[in-house]
């Protein structure tokens, strides 16, 4: 595949298309409450949920980390006995987030807690998909049409292939991107290093956009440039990269005093 001298690594949820609200507040939180019983007390669960993984330095965990966290706060506040053992060695032992990995690891265990946990996720899944359709935060479009001209784009999500496929599609997009990595394709850190290592890229020809603090780490560990989705001023941030970040980037003046800023306003927002 012929390459270009850029590389533009772009996050799905939350950060290119606008998804993580309805997919947390609709679909994760309740279905935990559902699967662990936890009507008793759903406000206080669903805040959890939600805090931690739309509102905290956590935003855009996956999954199955996300629920571990969410569980243990659960059981710490007593709504919820529950044996974690199970779950917390695969979180430790598995290369992959997804749920083959784990429902192998439950063919082995036989573990009820891994059951219930792959249910949740597939019900999950179901429920995602069956959400009103998403839309792309305003300027995505426009931006990655521009930065394809002169850079070659990737999506690196941790989300569900097929969802993330169907999004792109959905939205006109995917013809913008020349490889989407998702949730089984690994970890963002290791995505991004195997795309820089196929292309021979740069470390500042390599931008990662994305929406949470893990998308910036997975850059910074490559040795790659982060440009922030600022949370409730995504399209503000869609704006700026276009008009301004982008041509940084290409000129070799982004590192430094510029993506600095970027990378407080981003913090601030989350705290
Ligand atoms: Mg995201």
């Amino acid at each position: 595949m012929e390459r270009k001298k850029f590389l533009i690594c772009i996050d799905s949820d939350g950060c290119a298309i606008d998804t993580m609200e309805q997919k947390h507040k609709k679909c994760f939180a309740p279905l935990m409450v559902e699967k662990w019983h936890l009507e008793g007390c759903r406000e206080e669960a669903e805040e959890i949920w939600n805090r931690i993984s739309l509102y905290s330095m956590d935003r855009g965990i996956n999954r199955f980390k996300g629920l571990e966290m969410a569980l243990n706060e659960c059981m710490s506040r007593g709504y919820l006995r529950e044996d974690l053992t199970e779950f917390s060695r695969w979180l430790k032992e598995t290369d992959v987030y997804s749920n083959g990995s784990l429902e192998k690891r439950l063919g082995e265990t036989k573990d009820p807690v891994l059951k219930k946990i792959l249910d949740w996720s597939i019900t999950s899944n179901q429920a995602i998909a069956s959400l009103p359709p998403s839309k792309a935060f305003e300027g995505v479009r426009e931006t990655l049409e521009t930065m394809s001209v002169y850079g070659d784009l990737a999506v690196v999500s941790s989300a569900n292939r097929e969802a993330v496929e169907a999004e792109w599609n959905r939205h006109g997009l995917i013809g913008f991107v020349k490889e989407v990595m998702a949730q089984d394709s690994g970890s963002k850190t290791g995505c991004i290093a195997r795309l820089m290592a196929e292309g021979g890229y740069d470390g500042d020809h390599v931008l990662m956009i994305g929406d949470a603090p893990g998308d910036q780490k997975a850059a910074e560990k490559n040795g790659a440039l982060f440009f922030p989705a600022v949370i409730r001023r995504e399209k503000e941030s869609w704006t700026r990269l276009r008009e301004e970040g982008f041509a940084r980037f290409l000129a070799g003046t982004y590192r430094g005093e510029y993506e600095n800023e970027r990378k407080k306003e981003f913090l601030e927002a989350l705290q």
